[in-house]
């Protein structure tokens, strides 16, 4: 499943982990996990992102072979954030390979950037009555809301600057994994500004397709 920043992967991926019984990869929780359980590996892997770098595609390889070995699970997987770039979909591709599994799908999530900026920037949140606004397309107004405005926050990664970094850099590490799967005749893109509903029965359909 890749898509970028915002594109509802894991609305989504959870959707066809629950209808379909399959198991979820999602780097970030790994890493999460790694971390939390003070492995040598999460040791690693809190000191390079404490330092504000990037972790290695080494390392990202390292996480996700343990886990296949850990699980003797290859098959029926659906990885939610990963790959990032090119050398870790060809990666990817060698560690099943060696098991005789392969890649039968991938959805690519296509979204408009600048409206899913300003959804994810936009978002207000009352800490008084629990409302959920965004200054863009809902914002809070007398008649739609009565608390007094110092109740509503944002989160503070969710700042445009960063959020623009972030989709630059997912499009520019994306693109190649994605050529790389549209030569082996295993893309699909999908709209993602659809209703989720929309989009999962997209999926549905595109599943249902290589299932025969
Ligand atoms: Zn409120």
């Amino acid at each position: 499943m890749l898509g970028p920043p915002g594109a509802g992967k894991g609305t989504q991926s959870h959707n066809l982990v629950n209808d379909y019984n399959l198991r979820k990869i999602s780097t970030g929780e790994l890493l999460r996990k790694e971390i939390t359980n003070k492995t040598s590996l999460g040791n690693q892997i809190r000191s390079i992102m404490d330092s504000g770098s990037l972790v290695s595609d080494k390392i990202m390889n390292d996480l996700i072979s343990k886990n296949l070995l850990k699980n003797e699970i290859y098959e029926k997987l659906i990885f939610d954030g990963y790959p990032r770039n090119l050398n870790q979909a060809i990666e990817l591709d060698n560690m099943i390979k060696v098991k005789g599994k392969k890649i039968s799908c991938v959805l690519s999530l296509e979204v408009d950037k600048n409206t899913v900026i300003k959804r994810i920037s936009g978002r207000q949140t009352c800490a008084n009555c629990g409302l959920i606004f965004n200054k863009y397309f809902s914002p809070p107004t007398d008649s739609n809301h009565k608390c007094d405005k110092k109740f509503l926050i944002k989160r503070s990664d969710d700042n445009e600057t960063t959020l623009e970094n972030r989709f630059d850099t997912y499009y520019k590490k994306t693109l190649p994994i994605l050529n790389y799967y549209k030569k082996q005749n295993l893309l699909h893109k999908i709209n993602g500004m659809a209703e989720i509903n929309d989009i999962y029965k997209e999926i549905r359909g595109i599943i249902a397709s290589i299932e025969t």
